[in-house]
Formats: C-alpha cells, structure tokens, sequence
C-alpha cells in the first residue's frame, strides 16, 4: 500500500500517537483510547423495487463515551468500510472534546450507492439499518446525525423506526432531522457556518482581508456549497469549486448563488458556463490563499502536498490530509485549520438540537446562530493558545487539547470493575 493513500484508521491511530507520546500519556491510557470500545457489524436484507432480495452490510462504531453518550453521524457510500468508521468514530471523540460538549464520539456507514437506489429502496434500508443498530442507538446512548450522502429525511425515517419500536416518539434519538419532528433551526447550515467563524477567525491572525482573499473549495454538499455561500458574502471571491461531476475555476470570481441554483437545476455544476472545466486533482493546486477541502479523505496526500499553492486550508471534510502531506505541508508554513476544530459546528448545534429536544424547548434560530459562533471562536482561540505554548501546530494543538479531556475523563472514572 502507497503511504499516501493511507487507511483511515492507521491514520487517525498515527495522530492520535503523537499527541499522547507529547502528553507523556501512560501505555495502558493510550492502548485505551486507541481502541474503538464497540464494533457492531450488521448484514441485513433490503427488497429492491424489482423484487428482488439484496444483503447490506453496516456497522455502527462507539471510539469512546467517557464524556457523555456516543456521538456522531452516518454515511451511505460504496466506499465505507469498518477502518473508515473506526477513524470517523474517534475523530468525533477528540471533536466533541476540542469544542467541550459533552459528547464522545461514534460513527456509522453503510455500504451502498445511493444515488443508484430509488427514495423508497433508501427509505426501506435506512429503516432496516435503524432497526439493526437499535440495540446501540437512543437519546441516552448513542444519537446518531447526519454524514456524506444521508440527509434530514433520512434522519426522520430512523427517529421514526426508533419511535415505532418504542410506541411513543423520541426525537433525541437522531439529530439533524426536519423542523417538522424536532429538527433545530440553523442545523442545515451549522457545519458551513463553524466553517466560516474559523476560516474569518485564521484570516484575521493572518492578516488576510477577506475581500482580497481567493478561496477555493473541493465539495459541493451540505458543508462546501453552503461554505461557498457564506464565505461570498464575507466578501471572499470564490475561484474554485468542485463535486463528483468535476471543477469549476473563473479567476475573476464564480457567483455562487447563480452556480448553487445552477446545480440543483441540473443536478450538478458540471456544464455550468461562467466558468472553466478542471479535475478535482488540479483543483487542489490551484492558486489560492484559501483552500477548502469538504468532500472527502486522503485528498491531500505525499502526491500533491508539494504542489498545494495556498497560504491557508480549513479541513471542512474529516481526515482530508495524510500525515505524509501534513508534514510536507507544515514544512512549507502553510497553515492548517484541523478537521476536528473546523466542522465541529454540525456537531455543535446538533448538540443544541438534543437539548432541545430533551427539554421541549425550542431556540430562536439568532440565538442558534451566536452560541455557535461563541463555541467555534472560543475554541479556535483555545487549539491556537496549545499550539503556540508548546510551539507546535494547530492540529497538534487541537489533538493536545481533546486528548488530554477525554483521558483526563477516562482516568476519572477508572478502570471498571
Ligand atoms: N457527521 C457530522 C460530523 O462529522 C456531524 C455529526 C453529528 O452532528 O453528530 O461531524
């Protein structure tokens, strides 16, 4: 296997290791917290619209829960594989710890196409899937939220299922559901909007002006395109753009609300004409002074760190850079917001979505909106401090941060019985 592209969970092991060998971590902590403390594994049939019978595979992983119940959302992708989970699972611990709420971390996949199955084939193995994994999932347990390729109407069909299963509703269960069923005003956006407050925030301590500021971003979903949006109206000039149909570059800047309604018209950006047709790889190298990867994984990796031409990259996607390119591009003082700080706003207000939901109280979507942008700043401001008193850099800040909370967390509690 090429070191670059590398196993997800290898990955999020090697940077884990780093930050306990700096900790002085003891062995028995770090052989704790490497480890995933549940694996479930479900194989379950789905009938297709033909008729016919198709076997799924899922799983649903649990890093670690000594700060709170497991957390964390659920991906549809050909692509998932239990490494994958694992690494996204205890990513969500060291995320929900850097922001301080009061989570640990869990993730969930199954491995499908979505965009091959109808809406009732999804809604058949979500249901299915729901239903497998309950013997994990609950408001006081496990709250599973959204991921690549699942959306709010997936996340209504498994609080559903869930409720069915209980006789009455528990909207706690899941996060980033409807407004109709519990759902939280800003959620949608929330994970863009952590974004920006970081991205506006690393701008600030760099001197870059937003306005004189080109931004390209890798991903076109739920995070990159309404990122794209808001980083437009704080004035950035947005020259690069991307989904699995391709990339879009215009040097003088795209207009993003005419390319955000181009691609729900059609589907996609590709063919969209205020612009020029590039890969995604040549995308990643355009020039810039602001990178944005939002799809997913090992996207800069020892092939291409070398050629990243950007003064700044906020990791909207988990686990977008390899520890290869990290180094390479630590070496060349580009500057690193981590993934584990830079979207940590999804799985802040879907944080806010289970208070209120527990609390049947709802929020004003401004009030949503400041007690996120407070988090993201406080936080930022917080990896930045670690990491300039132990000069080192923002993801070694952010990891120095997280690890030590939740081993402080699990040697409170002790080694059970
Ligand atoms: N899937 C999102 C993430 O990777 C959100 C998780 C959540 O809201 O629980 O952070």
């Amino acid at each position: 296997m090429a070191i670059d592209v590398m196993n997800p969970y290898e990955m999020a092991v090697a940077q884990f290791d780093e930050a306990a060998e700096r900790l002085g971590l003891s062995q028995a902590m770090r052989a704790i917290l490497r480890k995933p403390k549940r694996e479930l594994i479900v194989n379950f049939p789905v009938r297709m619209d033909n008729g016919d019978v198709e076997m799924f595979t899922g799983y649903r992983v649990q890093h670690n829960i000594n700060r709170g119940p497991a957390k964390g959302g659920i991906r549809f992708s050909p692509e998932v594989s239990l490494d994958e989970v694992r690494a996204l699972a205890m990513w969500m611990t060291w995320k929900c710890a850097v922001v301080g709420i009061p989570y640990g971390g869990a993730k969930g996949g199954v491995i499908c196409d979505p965009h091959k199955m109808s809406m009732a084939e999804i809604e058949r193995l979500t249901r299915r899937y729901a239903t497998e994994i309950s013997i994990l999932i609950g408001p006081d347990s496990d709250i599973p939220a959204p991921d690549m390729n699942t959306n709010p109407q997936v996340m209504a069909w498994i609080m559903d299922t869930y409720s069915m299963h209980q006789g009455y509703s528990v909207p706690a269960v899941i996060t980033g559901k409807p407004l109709a069923i519990g759902g939280s005003e800003g959620r949608l956006e929330a994970t863009a909007r952590g974004v920006q407050v970081v991205a506006l925030e690393a701008m600030q301590d760099m001197n870059m002006q937003p306005e004189k500021c080109r931004v390209v971003i890798q991903g076109f979903g739920n995070v990159g395109g309404i990122a794209a949006r808001l980083l437009h109206e704080s004035g950035c000039k947005v020259i690069g753009i991307s989904d699995i149909s391709g990339g879009l570059y215009n040097p003088d800047g795209i207009d993003i609300p005419k390319a955000t309604r181009f691609s729900r018209e059609h589907g996609g950006l590709r063919g969209f004409p205020e612009a020029e047709e590039i890969t995604n790889a040549e995308l990643l190298t355009l020039p810039c002074d602001v990178l944005i990867p939002a799809a997913l994984e090992n996207q800069i990796t020892g092939h291409n760190a070398a050629q990243i031409n950007t003064r700044l990259i906020i990791e909207a996607a988990n686990g977008p850079t390899t520890p290869e390119a990290d180094a390479i591009l630590n070496e060349r003082g580009i500057t690193v917001v981590p993934d584990i700080l830079a979207n940590a706003g999804g799985v802040t207000v879907s944080y806010f979505e289970w208070v209120q939901d527990l609390q049947r109280f709802f929020w004003a979507e401004d009030e949503i909106n400041m007690r996120l942008e407070k988090i993201m700043k406080r936080s930022y401001q917080a990896v930045k401090a670690k990491a300039e008193e132990q000069r080192t850099n923002l993801r070694m800040g952010a990891y120095l941060l997280a690890v030590a909370r939740v081993a402080e967390a699990t040697e409170i509690r002790g080694v059970y019985p």
